[in-house]
């Protein structure tokens, strides 16, 4: 009896033993197998789908008869769905934007008269002047761009543009307008009329009707041209609003008025 019990005794030892041990290994297997394929995948894809989204109202390339200089991009078969938001100012002429510019911001940029002034974004007709009332013994501030067309983009950035010679029929305040479509003409209307032809080109933020010191430029846009017109998409959003924090309260005309 003793032998046999001492017999069963170890056996039991063994059985239990080992099926404790199986346990505690399967359960170790468990703890470092589940979570890995839990954790990895999901981790590594918000910053990818985060990236390509903000260009919600775009069009393609094909879509914008202006833009003479975007030859290079439709020659490669996988940028042929490449989004424009943004396009050169001046279409259909040879143009030079100037690098820098008198007494505040903006470029001007030099065509011959009659090449097309566009809109560099989809946007609404913001205001227009038809009328040519620059007087070179006033010389008034407000008189200087003669017949101008400004557009506040989709991007909430404003795009001016003056000393044209014709406006477009039909671009008015309020008027929907996209990129590349045509507003007027070059021209040398205003304090251009002794200068060689030029489109006044200025970027700011949207303000109220006759705000000229703020609409005629209050951020360089050269590097936002230069980019433009090599088919690339700089957008001036963010140096427009810090522009417009740094300017502070509106108190008029503050130089070369
Ligand atoms: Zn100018």
């Amino acid at each position: 009896m003793t032998r046999r019990a001492w017999v069963a005794f170890l056996l039991a030892v063994v059985i239990v033993g080992g099926g404790g041990w199986f346990g505690l290994s399967a359960a170790g297997v468990f703890d470092r197998v589940q979570p890995a394929p839990v954790a990895s995948p999901p981790r590594s894809t918000p910053p990818q789908s985060t990236t390509p989204v903000p260009q919600p109202s775009v069009r393609t390339q094909s879509s914008t008869p202006v833009q003479s200089r975007t030859s290079v991009v439709t020659s490669s078969p996988s940028q042929a769905v490449v989004v424009r938001r943004y396009v050169f100012p001046v279409g259909g002429c040879r143009a030079d934007a100037s690098q820098s510019h008198h007494d505040y911001p903006a470029s001007d940029i030099f065509a011959h008269v009659g090449c097309l002034f566009v809109a560099p974004v989809d946007g609404r007709v913001d205001e227009v002047t038809r009328v040519d009332s620059w007087d070179s013994k006033t010389n008034r501030g407000a008189d200087r761009g003669g017949l101008s067309v400004s557009v506040v983009g989709a991007d909430g950035v404003r795009y001016y543009g003056s000393h044209l010679s014709a406006i477009q029929p039909g671009i008015s305040p309020g008027v929907q307008v996209r990129a590349g479509q045509s507003l007027g003409r070059t021209g040398k209307t205003g304090s251009a009329q002794g200068t060689p032809p030029h489109l006044h080109f200025g970027i700011s933020w949207p303000t109220g009707p006759n705000t000229w010191w703020i609409r005629r430029g209050a951020v360089a846009p050269q590097q936002f041209l230069n980019s433009w017109h090599h088919g690339g998409q700089l957008s001036p959003v963010a140096l427009v609003a810090a522009s417009h924090r740094a300017y502070g309260a509106e108190h008029g005309c503050r130089s070369y008025c």
